[in-house]
């Protein structure tokens, strides 16, 4: 079975080509090109969506091309139907629906959020884990129990990613900003105390973002590394808090922030304590991709047919825990 996914809920506009074979995945090709906004300013949707329009078919080429597949070739079509922005989310739709209806492809809208996690998943080959989902768009702990992802905590108001991105800002990075923090955080070992707040099992991070800024006039390096320290911080212990609970013995961590060093190595202290393995996605697919995509439609195929045009919405605002997942 082949599949194409199309990835275009924010930043990134991606395509990618897998083969499925049982439950073996194999990524043929995943190309992506990601609109990069002017330093200190954040995604403006409308700027995004008309990058993605104009990346669009010279990404769909690239992914074809370095996959040997041609369109004629392919079973199944699958984008990222929510949740995202909408203007980026209608590029990835439009697209998808032209090559379906033209080719008389199976669509399949996917939920964006389920997508980093099935890869995940699969590219670590975790079974049965606790999952923190960080990213640009999400804060979540998550387990699975019967056909739902449910949520054991999650951000009360910014994601982590945002607090990264929105903090790197204001102080002149260009976002996303994650890896330029973890750079500079590294640089210091000085820690200046900052508010840290867990309610319940949740987290907050608005008046993290507010006093970090306030702090920063004193140096950049400890400022980064004083917010890293504070934030990772909180949500160890609500992670933690979700392995008791749970008893899951398995924890992976995907979404954009994986890619952090500092956050994998507080956690990886968590899942000795509590007899667990730790698992984390590589690199190179924790980030938006077409892959996650591909991959979750490729799973939903076994189960579901494809959707009929008039049902391939997109919805801004689609929650992970909303969706029946039956494969
Ligand atoms: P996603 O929305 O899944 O593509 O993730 C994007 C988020 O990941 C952005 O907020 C980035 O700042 C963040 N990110 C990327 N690399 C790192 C890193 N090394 N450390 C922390 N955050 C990161
Ligand atoms: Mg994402």
């Amino acid at each position: 079975m082949i599949g194409l996914g199309i990835e275009s809920t924010a930043h990134t506009f991606s395509c990618a080509i897998m083969e499925k074979n049982g439950k073996k995945g194999k990524i043929l090709s995943d190309v992506r090109k990601i609109y990069r906004p002017p330093g200190g300013e954040g995604i403006h949707p409308r700027e995004a969506s008309r990058h993605h329009i104009e990346n669009s078919s010279s990404v769909l080429s690239q992914c074809l091309q370095e996959s040997k597949i041609k369109i004629n070739d392919l079973d199944i079509i699958s984008y990222a139907a929510g949740p995202g922005l909408g203007p980026c989310l209608r590029v990835g739709a439009v697209v998808a629906r032209s090559l379906s209806s033209y080719y008389k492809i199976p669509i399949y809208p996917v939920n964006h959020a389920i997508g980093h996690i099935e890869l995940g998943k699969l590219l670590t080959g975790a079974k049965n884990p606790l999952v923190l989902l960080v990213s640009g768009g999400h804060t979540m702990i998550l387990a699975f129990l019967n056909k739902q992802w449910r949520v054991f905590g999650e951000t009360l108001d910014i994601t982590l990613g945002q607090l990264l991105d929105q903090f790197g800002r204001s102080i002149g990075f260009a976002s996303p900003c994650g890896r330029e923090i973890e750079n500079l955080a590294n640089t210091s070992s000085t820690y200046t105390t900052l508010p840290y707040s867990v309610k319940g099992n949740d987290v907050s991070f608005s008046g993290l973002l507010s006093a970090t800024k306030s702090v920063v006039s004193n140096n950049k390096a400890d400022a980064c590394f004083s917010l890293q320290e504070t934030a990772f911080a909180m949500i160890s212990e609500t992670v933690e808090r979700a392995l008791s609970f749970t008893e899951k013995k398995e924890l992976l961590i995907v979404g954009g922030v994986a890619a952090n060093k500092r956050l994998s190595e507080m956690l990886k202290d968590v899942c000795k304590r509590h007899g667990c393995k730790f698992f984390v996605t590589p690199l190179k697919f924790s980030g938006d991709c077409g892959s996650q995509i591909c991959w979750t439609g490729l799973l939903e195929n076994q189960v579901k047919k494809g959707a009929s045009l008039e049902k391939t919405f997109v919805t801004q605002s689609w929650r992970l825990d909303s969706v029946v997942v039956n494969y």
